[in-house]
């Protein structure tokens, strides 16, 4: 069981909780059927505000630590509708926070990694919060390079891993050798553990994908069913909450191939932080597409790995075996 004395387990789960309900109130308010195509704004919105609550509680928590957020002020600063909207929102839970106070404390969330750091990512799955689909808070906690704490906040999950859009929502929690768990995102310290499926037969394994076909390669995806003879119609969804469909089981082999469109791409920190562990302390097997360890030692991005797979641990070969027989 996750240790909930613990002071950083404490910290992770009451700031992924309040992160995840100020973006959801967000969400319902600003993401209506009248949103004109492209607009942004609630995404935008939403994740500046986000990173400022989530900053506000590490500073107060634990003031000398680093939090490499996804976001950083200076756009920000030269937008004053959307710092204003940002700044309504974040008065909502921190009475009285002025402008500039929010744009320092979205500030405190653009370290570098360094010894140890907290990674945010304050809205992983954008075109999901857009969509009114799947998205996450994700917040992972990091010491000389190994992920200890992985915390995702999931509003249209239950039970971490049954879609289900207005439901009561996930937290998940994970911990450096005490296992994977979930509990209702509003409240509530009652956990029920999660684990990977047994699926070993290569022929059953039900693939999660990207909702964004720019995100993979999905002519490779198909190469790689057809190789290990996988029929079931990969699942789809956006975010790190498809790490959470894997811990529980629901769902087998994740992969993150590399796009066409964008040949160089590197993973960042904060979208495989708290995702990689929550598999791994499910019984999963997480790697990049070449079987080598992910490394969080190399600042903003893993740019020692190439792509990733992540699946139950049992289909991790056969899985790496089909990558490299299709050339992903
Ligand atoms: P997903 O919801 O699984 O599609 O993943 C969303 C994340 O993919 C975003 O947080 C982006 O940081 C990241 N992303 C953006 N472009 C790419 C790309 N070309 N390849 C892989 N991931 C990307
Ligand atoms: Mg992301």
């Amino acid at each position: 069981m996750v240790d909930i004395t613990n002071v950083q387990i404490r910290f992770a789960i009451k700031a992924a909780r309040q992160a995840a309900l100020l973006v959801k109130d967000i969400q319902e308010e600003m993401v209506t059927g009248a949103l004109e195509k492209g607009d942004k704004s609630p995404v935008t919105v939403a994740d500046f505000a986000a990173q400022a609550i989530v900053s506000q509680l590490l500073q107060t928590t634990f003031p000398d630590s680093l939090l490499v957020g996804e976001e950083d002020a200076e756009t920000l600063s030269k937008d004053q509708a959307v710092l204003d909207k940002v700044a309504e929102f974040v008065r909502t839970r921190i009475q009285k926070t002025t402008r500039r106070k929010v744009l320092e404390l979205i500030d405190f969330g653009s370290s570098e990694p360094g010894e140890s750091w907290w990674t945010l990512d304050p809205i992983d799955g954008t075109k999901g919060f857009l969509r009114g689909e799947q998205y996450a808070v994700a917040l992972a906690f990091v010491e000389k390079g190994q992920v200890q704490i992985g915390v995702l906040a999931c509003p249209n999950l239950t039970d971490g891993y049954q879609q289900e859009v207005g439901g009561p929502g996930s937290l998940i929690v994970a911990q450096q050798g005490e296992g994977t768990w979930t509990t209702n995102l509003s409240g509530g310290l009652d956990f029920t553990k999660l684990s990977v499926s047994d699926i070993s037969e290569n022929n059953q394994a039900r693939f999660l994908r990207s909702f964004e076909a720019g995100h993979t390669n999905v002519s490779q995806l198909d190469l790689i069913a057809q190789e290990m003879g996988v029929s079931a119609d990969p699942v789809r969804l956006d975010s790190q909450a498809k790490y959470s469909i894997l811990a529980a089981g629901a769902g087998d082999a994740l992969f993150r191939l590399i796009s066409e469109k964008m040949p160089d791409y590197k993973e960042k920190v904060w979208d495989q932080a708290a995702g990689s562990i929550v598999c791994e302390e499910a019984g999963g097997k997480i790697t990049d597409l070449d079987g080598k360890p992910l490394d969080f030692t190399q600042g903003r991005t893993l740019a020692n790995n190439r792509g990733i797979l992540a699946t139950n641990g049992k289909l991790h070969e056969a899985a790496l075996s089909a990558i490299k027989a299709v050339g992903a």
